[in-house]
């Protein structure tokens, strides 16, 4: 029997049978957040004061009091193992991108026989993986292996469940014994606190009351694919690598344009419900679902939240769907590219700012006073994202997402703004002086402009652009479908705490020169504009035209690839950004940097791997085999004319894998960023001859000899 049969079969003699179903109102009295620590939940298991002070912590900030730990830890134990949890784990974003955890047993013996369940506040606060096995960067040589996971009591603690039993998993952050971070979330949750710092000084100028804070909210909407498992497992390049290193296309891709929203399959709704199920037990407002562009491709929605949690909740979205995918006998591949020819996948990160009263900072309003303000935050957005292009289009970067960027149906690897016509147009007039539309009475007055009414739908929807504004958020939406969205919404929130505060001083030093708000804030508004006008593209990013005029005439950045990227993240101007708001030191970032430089390298060395072997054992074999059967009945018309065309493709391919190998085998250098560059350059396109020629094969070679699953066979069953 072929050997491949005996894999899948393995892979596939592990099912659990069992569908969650909730009535619509169990959901939303029972299921929702039931399997999440919440404040509420806390303070019926807390004394007065210690749920006070753990409340501080939480929606104010303040430092955690260890005090509170042991009995803190005795509520968590106690909720936890009500859940039926008998382990429990500090649950953290290393810097691999995916999250770590290492299950601990409440289990201990008491002597004689005789074992209790506990949990102290120690074993809560901290704990000390062996952390030589995660990337650092070179911030922790291997023989300090020491590394810290530490509780972040500003997300709630929550149970992961499995076939036989569940955990408790304690939101943290991981830090090298130098206090140096070695996670992403660390730099998201000072981040975050950079940009309460700036915005809230600038909010005071506009009249807010004492006490307000802000905060980034935030929604991804994750796209992604579903397959059969039968050829999952038949696919190495898919199990080793995400995505397929061979494939012709399809006689029929995405062009009828009928999966798009059209009806969900029977068999993947049941999947979706049940997904959905488990993550409204984890508390995560999912709210759409639907069938995405290319065929075999969906995608999931929640609703914004606070972008820690939200950071959270959609590390536990891929996690989720994953693991329930397995379950209904398919696949769910996140990969930006895991298709030739039809659409990538990717993450939209719908972002704002909004204040602990629930004010949208991004929402224009339809009073004098929030348009000021909505116009002074969404030009502070335009400044730090044309000040930033580098470090917008850096943190997307990975050599999965440089398959999508920049292809046809994704936006370009050039960064720029869609700000719509409406919004343009107001721009525009205050800058010309001209003021208001005349539309209607009661138009606000600036000063000597008139600045007009800000429609709340801004205008029309532009799915090309890489950065949107949408109403009352902007749109980021170059993030790739398998990243992490921590570092994403650092640079932002780095980005925009920056800018908010070059503007603010700008405009208290215009107040202090005596001139009006209105009058400060549209001089403000003006000379900003002007300045990063160029950064604003209405039309269609993904023409020739475009590309041309940004690099240019604009002299936008247009970084192609990762490593294009990357060079940039530590340069002085990002250093001085990061290290001047405490997000991270110039060590911390170099390390980032790094590491991106590994997991390139590493990523594009094992798809050159995979794909040599691929080629070498399963498809050139294929080839000669069906040489040798046409050999048999040689004479004929037909066997020759096969033959001539196969034996052609084959010697293609044996000298395209010749070359594959010699570059495999180069690796380019000792050091990574020779190692990456050599991937790049000479390993991405000696594999791309061998894909060549191999899809060439598959359109000749008999269907039955063919070794591998197709994509007419892997995108169109559902
Ligand atoms: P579309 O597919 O048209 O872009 P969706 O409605 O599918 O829009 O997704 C929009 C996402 O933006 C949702 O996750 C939504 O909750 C989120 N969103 C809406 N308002 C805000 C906001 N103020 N801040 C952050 N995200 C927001
Ligand atoms: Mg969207």
């Amino acid at each position: 029997m072929n050997q491949d049969f005996d894999v899948n079969s393995a892979a596939r003699n592990w099912r659990v049978q069992t569908t969650p179903s909730a009535s619509p109102l169990e959901v939303v009295n029972d299921l929702f957040a039931s399997d999440v620590l919440t404040l509420e939940q806390l303070k019926a298991r807390l004394s007065k004061s210690a749920y006070k002070s753990l409340q501080g912590t939480v929606e104010r900030g303040a430092q955690l009091d260890a005090g509170i730990a042991d009995t803190v830890a005795l509520a968590m134990k106690t909720w936890a193992m009500e859940k039926g949890a008998t382990h429990y784990t500090h649950w953290f974003q290393p810097l691999t991108g995916s999250t770590a955890e290492k299950h601990d047993s409440f289990l201990n013996p008491a002597g004689d026989g005789v074992a209790i369940m506990s949990f102290s506040g120690k074993e809560l606060i901290q704990a000390e993986p062996d952390a030589s096995s995660f990337p650092s960067g070179g911030l922790r040589a291997t023989f300090e292996a020491r590394g810290y996971t530490a509780w972040d009591p500003s997300s709630p603690a929550f149970i992961v469940r499995h076939a036989n039993g569940a955990t408790l998993c304690i939101p943290s952050v991981f830090a090298s014994w130098t206090g140096e971070a070695l996670d992403l979330k660390t730099p998201l949750l000072r981040s975050i606190e950079a940009l309460n710092s700036a915005v809230t000084p600038a909010l005071e100028l506009f009249g807010a009351s004492a006490g307000t804070r802000v905060g980034s909210s935030l929604g991804a909407e994750q796209e992604y694919f579903l397959i059969a498992e039968e050829y999952y497992y038949r696919r190495p390049d898919l199990v080793m690598t995400g995505r397929t290193l061979f494939g012709a296309k399809p006689p029929r891709g995405q062009e009828l344009e009928d999966h798009y929203f059209g009806a969900i399959p029977d068999r993947v709704l049941s999947f979706m419900t049940d997904a959905e199920m488990q993550l409204y037990a984890l508390g995560i407002p999912v709210k759409t679902r639907h069938n995405e562009v290319a065929p075999g491709q969906f995608e999931i929605a929640p609703i914004f939240e606070h972008s820690n949690i939200a950071a959270d909740h959609q590390q536990l979205i891929m996690q989720v769907l994953r693991t329930t995918a397995r379950k209904y006998g398919l696949v769910c591949l996140m990969h930006e590219k895991p298709f030739a020819g039809v659409n990538g996948s990717g993450k939209h990160c719908n972002w704002s700012m909004a204040t602990n009263a629930g004010e949208n900072l991004l929402e224009p309003g339809d009073t004098p006073h929030e348009n000021m303000q909505f116009l002074f935050f969404c030009t502070a957005v335009l400044k730090a994202v044309d000040t930033h292009q580098d470090l917008l289009r850096a943190c997307v970067a990975s050599a999965s997402n440089d398959h999508r960027l920049g292809a046809n149906e994704a936006p370009p690897a050039i960064i720029s703004i869609f700000l719509g016509s409406e919004l343009t147009d107001i721009f525009d007039r205050i800058v010309s002086g001209q003021g208001g539309s005349g539309k209607s009475a009661g138009l606000m007055g600036l000063g000597s402009s008139v600045l007009p009414e800000i429609p709340v739908h801004a205008g029309d929807r532009n799915r090309t652009s890489p950065f949107a504004f949408t109403g009352n958020k902007f749109e980021f939406r170059a993030v790739g479908s398998s990243q992490s969205i921590s570092f994403p919404i650092t640079v932002l929130n780095a980005i925009v705490a920056d800018s908010v505060s070059e503007l603010t001083a700008d405009l208290k030093a215009r107040l202090d020169a005596g001139l009006s708000l209105d009058d400060a804030v549209t001089e403000v508004v003006k000379s900003t504009y002007q300045k990063y006008q160029r950064i604003v593209f209405n039309g269609d990013g993904y023409s020739d035209a475009w590309h041309q005029e940004a690099e240019k005439e604009r002299g936008l950045l247009n970084l192609r690839t990762t490593l294009d990227a990357i060079e940039h993240l530590n340069s002085e101007k990002n250093v001085g950004l990061f290290g001047r708001l405490g997000i991270l030191n110039e060590r911390e970032l170099a390390a980032r940097q790094e590491i991106m430089y590994d997991i390139y390298f590493k990523t594009v060395n094992i798809e050159g791997e995979t794909t040599e072997y691929m080629a070498q054992t399963q498809i050139l074999p294929a080839a000669l085999n069906y040489l040798v059967d046409l050999g048999k009945v040689g004479s004929s018309r037909a066997a020759q004319g096969v033959t001539t065309e196969v034996s052609a493709a084959a010697d293609e391919l044996f000298d395209a894998i010749q070359a594959l190998r010699t570059q495999n085998e180069a690796l380019g250098g000792e050091e990574v960023h020779e190692k990456a560059h050599h991937m790049r350059d000479h390993v991405l396109p000696a594999m791309n001859d061998v894909r060549a020629a191999a899809d060439k094969l598959e359109k000749v070679v008999s269907s039955k000899l063919w070794p591998l699953p197709t994509y007419r066979q892997m995108l169109f069953v559902k």
